[in-house]
């Protein structure tokens, strides 16, 4: 597959995002992991998943491409 934030091809090692739905790669999840908010995201997600929630998503648009921006 390839990761959904940076286009790197990862076969064997992806993991999903703690801030959204992402499936990223190495490189991204260690970048999430130095992320400010990446505590928050973290104690967030679990307060969710005692809620029932498995869905939380705690920036849906975390790590989000800007393409709709600047093209054309
Ligand atoms: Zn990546």
């Amino acid at each position: 597959m390839q990761c959904d934030r940076c286009d790197a091809i990862c076969e064997k090692e992806f993991y999903y995002s703690w801030f959204n739905a992402d499936r990223i790669c190495k490189k991204c999840r260690s970048l999430e992991e130095g992320d400010e908010n990446y505590a928050a995201c973290r104690a967030a997600e679990h307060e969710a998943v005692l809620r029932g929630d498995y869905n939380f998503s705690f920036s849906a648009n975390y790590g989000k491409k800007k393409k709709d921006s600047s093209n054309d």
